[in-house]
């Protein structure tokens, strides 16, 4: 007998005492192993996320978690080609498992650099700026994201068994909550090996993921308000998991990945010949046949004018006749099987239900010519373009989750828009347009509609990553019957996870709560001026008051020679006075920026190594001829890398003049020194 899989659950490898169900190689009909999920305590399971891996993973900061993702990501990069061999049973080709398998590992790596860059090296997160709630500034608001002390389940449709898992590993570990992964059943061999090596590598703290092999039955009952569910698969599950008590009463949170029926809208401006007309045909085909069209961002309707109805539909189906089909280890083979033969019945009932309102115009979803494969055995079928009208209603209906495609016509713009929202919410539309009028109308017609909008044309398309290929960086997901769910999106994908709260305080207590200085709170400032010290000896509120400074006509005469700006509100007395703002000659902003980093620096060699820039500059107050400027900068932020022997300081930077008004207030930005 085959492998029987297993799950990881509360430390350990479990092997079920059942037989279990076969699950057959894609392209032979062969068992390739069994799944059985049979006496798995799943209540054991969330105990242990909750108890164990949660709390490991909250010690850590958010540079801490993105340094070991990015071990992780490294490790599991090492040595691929088991996982390649394995997937072609899923039925992929070399490049669909590149997309799955190096696109997961890429989605780590991206995840990593994103916690280091775009978060604190802290465990919370502060959300926008602080609100001032009284006259006096002694109560103040600040919004914070925070860690949930639950347990994110992931429950993965059966077309990306990497990809799918790591997309929402790394968010959810990220943001400090532990993982259950669900795999679909029919390619959960391939996630199981994965995982193993995960777990074998020991990089993640015990506890942080862990495998459900199996049936998921049960799996909502034991979860609560505190924990998530991140579900990928057909809208018909989904609907099944938000009627469970558990989300609809007990405050589980649901993000929902469903079936969508993306669009692909070529211009009314592209005509053939036209490079858009290329691009146009090429991205229908490749989404047609990558994965043998079992994307979620597949494009199901292109949709194009009238008027060269015919001429796309040529051109497509030349395309296609190019397509090669059979084993995907095969080198000359551009298309796979599906996953399933079961999953290919399902296409072809979806065709057949199509053929109500379309016609086929390439393609007979019973016969395919096969290279190196049985057609009795694998899941094969061959890219099928269908054709219909305006008024045709199943292409906006039925989702055929394989190589499938229809071609619909419309006569206006307006006519496109309204077509692409019949599809109910889409994961992504691809737009091809050379017209930037008709890029505007379309893509903000549709928008209300779409997740994601690719815009191509022939100044994009060389490093346009294509419409099917959901990056970490930007937000995946779509509304209505795309899900409403929102994966990934860089750190927008980690805050999902966490809760956002409104903390209303005075400011010592925002300063110790967010561990960040807040304006209001206390300031030490004592004899060794702050640049003496080392990241180690840096307190947050450490200070430094300058002296004051007058600031000359000399001066401002002197900086505007020197730099060159001799813009007239510091040259020119006549027209400066008659200025609304100023009245009068001012000093450059950058002039009084520059004077300031003269009162408060400490010059010798010291723990200070660069200043790499300032956020947040603003200049409040007009500076004149005479007016005497002080600056206050204060330790506001530390965050020490994690791999280097320095760290970063955030200084807060408030100038003010004689009278104490504020006249210009930033941070400024250093590294320091650990030692
Ligand atoms: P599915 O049948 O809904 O299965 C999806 C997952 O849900 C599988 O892991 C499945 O486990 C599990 N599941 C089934 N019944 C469940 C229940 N009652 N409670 C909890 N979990 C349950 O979908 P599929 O056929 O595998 O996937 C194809 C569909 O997924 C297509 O419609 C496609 O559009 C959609 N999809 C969407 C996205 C996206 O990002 N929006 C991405 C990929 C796919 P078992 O396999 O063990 O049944």
């Amino acid at each position: 007998m085959t492998a029987l899989l297993e799950s990881y659950a509360a430390g350990r490898w479990f092997r079920a005492q059942a037989d279990g169900e076969p699950l057959l190689d894609a392209v032979t009909g062969e068992e390739v192993a069994r799944l059985t999920s049979e006496g798995l305590d799943l209540r054991q399971m969330t105990d242990h996320a909750r108890r164990v891996g949660g709390p490991a993973i909250r010690e850590l900061t958010f540079h801490q978690r993105a340094v070991l993702i990015k071990e992780l990501a490294k490790h599991l990069s090492a040595d691929k080609d088991s996982l390649y061999e394995l997937s072609y049973r899923t039925g992929a080709t070399k490049r669909d498992s590149l997309v799955d398998i190096d696109g997961g590992f890429g989605t780590l790596f991206s995840f990593a650099s994103k916690g280091v860059r775009e978060l604190p090296n802290d465990t919370v997160v502060l959300d926008g700026g602080l609100e001032r709630l009284g006259r006096e500034g002694t109560f103040l608001g600040q919004h914070i994201y925070t860690s949930r002390p639950g347990v994110a389940v992931q429950i993965n449709a059966f077309n990306f068994p990497v990809w799918g898992m790591l997309e929402k590993l790394a968010p959810a570990f990220l943001a400090g909550l532990p993982s259950i992964v669900k795999p679909a059943s029919q390619t959960a061999y391939l996630t199981e090996a994965v995982v193993r090596r995960i777990i074998s590598s020991g990089i993640l703290p015990e506890g942080s993921l862990q495998l459900l092999s199996g049936s998921p039955r049960g799996l909502l009952d034991v979860l609560d308000e505190q924990d998530s569910v991140a579900f990928t698969g057909s809208a018909h599950t989904a609907g099944i998991l938000r009627n469970h008590p558990n989300v609809q009463h007990g405050g589980v949170r649901l993000q929902v990945e469903a079936d969508s029926l993306n669009c692909s809208i070529l211009g009314p401006d592209v005509r053939p010949g036209d490079p858009e007309f290329d691009l146009f045909v090429k991205g229908v085909v490749s989404e047609m046949t990558v994965k043998a069209g079992q994307k979620c961002t597949a494009i199901r309707r292109a949709i194009v004018p009238e008027a060269i109805g015919d001429t796309v539909v040529e051109a497509i189906a030349a395309r296609l006749a190019k397509i090669t089909v059979g084993n995907p280890a095969d080198e000359n083979v551009r298309m796979g099987a599906l996953a399933s033969l079961g999953q290919r019945d399902e296409v072809r009932k979806a065709v057949e239900s199509l053929r109500n309102s379309a016609e086929i115009v390439f393609g007979d979803p019973t016969e395919v010519k096969l290279i190196d494969a049985d057609a009795e055995r694998g899941a094969f079928l061959s890219p099928v373009l269908l054709r219909a009208g305006a008024d045709a209603p199943e292409p906006h209906d039925v989702e055929p989750f394989g190589p499938v495609s229809t071609v619909i016509t419309y006569r206006t713009t307006a006519q496109a828009i309204e077509l692409a929202a019949r599809g109910k919410g889409s994961l992504v539309g691809s737009l091809v347009t050379h017209d930037p009028a008709v890029a505007r109308q379309v893509v903000l017609g549709v928008a209300p509609w779409h997740g994601r909008i690719l815009v191509l044309d022939r100044d994009d398309a060389a490093e346009s990553t294509g419409h099917g290929s959901p990056l970490p960086m930007l937000v995946h997901g779509g509304p209505g019957r795309a899900g409403g769910g929102e994966e990934l999106g860089g750190v927008r994908g980690v805050l999902h996870h966490m809760q956002r709260t409104a903390v209303q305080a005075s400011p010592d207590m925002l300063t110790a709560i967010t561990g960040r200085w807040t304006t209001g709170s206390k300031r030490v400032v004592d004899e060794v001026h702050p640049f003496r010290k080392s990241l180690a000896e840096l307190k947050i509120g450490d200070a430094v008051e300058s002296a004051p400074r007058q600031v000359t006509l000399a001066d401002i005469d002197h900086f505007a020679e020197f730099t060159g700006d001799t813009f007239y509100a510091h040259t020119d007395p006549e027209a400066a006075a008659a200025n609304p703002l100023f009245g009068g000659i001012v000093a450059h902003g950058y002039l009084v920026v520059s004077l300031a980093a003269g009162l408060f620096v400490e010059p010798n060699p010291g723990p200070v190594l660069a200043n790499f820039g300032v956020d947040g500059l603003r200049f409040l107050t007009p500076v004149k001829a005479g007016d005497t400027i002080t600056v206050t900068l204060t330790v506001k932020q530390i965050t020490p890398r994690t791999n280097a022997e320095y760290g970063e300081v955030r200084w807060d930077a408030v100038v003010t003049n004689q009278d104490g008004d504020p006249v210009a207030t930033y941070d400024v930005l250093t590294l320091v020194a650990k030692n």
